[in-house]
């Protein structure tokens, strides 16, 4: 058994491991212990804590996968809903579809009874005002939302404030895995953009044959890479598991357009190891590992990539 999440999981982790080490069934075990996290304020990317996009509206993301099945379910940009991540479960579980996003997201959570909430807490909306102020001019703040929000994407969109989402990863007692993912995604996006969060193949991917992985921080980058996917398809094709993520890294770093930052892959395979390499993050990264044998989770360094154009 081995459970891998990122810094952002604390508030979550030790109860998905004790589900593990109960023999619960992986997505049971993750799905909890993310609904700790999406509740808890404190962590500024997710749930409650999460920032507003460009409008000071509340959009979440979130995904999971059943590595047993490749079973998918995702949403995207889903207003008014906290447990995003068991919203995306139910799209698996309970329809023909894989993604949902929107109001058609939020009228599906209203059908499967989880409660309308304003999500938006009182010091994000002082920040994002306040950032707003900094951005406009007078006759723009005046008219606003009604202006065009295109050129102010490119000033005011803040991927730096959401240092994270949440993703957990795990292979469980009956050595199947699981991947799941919540967000509010980049801060002041704007409205409608998705991330890599519930987009399967680029934010998470989970084959129980050969392995789980899941990213955070730059998904216009994962999303152009597929990166969750081939990790897990290296692995497929015979790479170890720290030289599927290299292969990662090395597409990642090819991209030269569009918008480019950092970001974290981590992933685990069939033979229960575990890897977490950090992209072109300034600042060190850590994340908790569980693995059967281990009194409780682990905090821990990720590796820093070392590619042929980084570092
Ligand atoms: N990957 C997330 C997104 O692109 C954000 C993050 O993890 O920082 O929405």
């Amino acid at each position: 058994m081995i459970l891998l999440a990122n810094s952002e999981a604390w508030p979550g982790i030790s109860e998905s491991a004790d589900l593990l080490k109960s023999r619960s069934a992986g997505l049971d075990a993750i799905l909890a212990g993310i609904a700790h996290v999406e509740r808890e304020t404190k962590v500024r990317s997710v749930g409650y804590g999460g920032w507003p996009n460009m409008l000071g509206r509340m959009e979440f993301d979130a995904g999971v996968m059943d590595g047993a099945t490749r079973g998918v379910g995702s949403v995207g940009a889903v207003p008014e809903t906290v447990p995003v991540a068991a919203l995306a479960r139910a799209v698996m579980e309970r329809l023909p579809h894989v993604t949902l996003t929107g109001e058609g997201a939020r009228r599906f959570a209203d059908e499967i009874g989880l409660p309308r909430e304003e999500a938006l807490l009182e010091d994000s909306r002082r920040v994002w005002r306040e950032r707003l102020e900094k951005e406009l001019s007078r006759e723009e703040l005046a008219a606003f939302p009604d202006i065009p929000l295109a050129p102010l994407s490119r000033t005011i969109t803040d991927p730096e404030r959401v240092r994270d989402t949440t993703v957990f990863l795990c292979r469980d007692a009956k050595d199947q895995m699981a991947a799941a993912t919540s967000t509010s995604g980049w801060a002041w996006k704007y409205p409608g953009r998705l991330g890599d969060s519930p987009i399967a193949g680029a934010g998470f991917y989970a084959d129980s044959r050969y392995g789980a992985a899941a990213c955070t921080h730059t998904g216009e980058m994962t999303i152009r890479c597929a990166t969750s996917r081939t990790v897990v398809l290296a692995i497929k094709l015979g790479f170890t598991l720290v030289d599927a993520v290299d292969l990662a890294v090395e597409e990642l770093a090819e991209l030269d357009t569009g918008f480019l930052g950092p970001v974290v892959i981590h992933a685990i395979d069939a033979g229960g190891n575990h890897e977490v390499t950090s992209f072109r993050c300034q600042d060190a990264i850590t994340y908790w590992l569980w693995k059967e044998g281990m009194a409780e989770p682990e905090l821990r360094t990720a590796r820093p990539a070392h590619t042929q154009r980084e570092n």
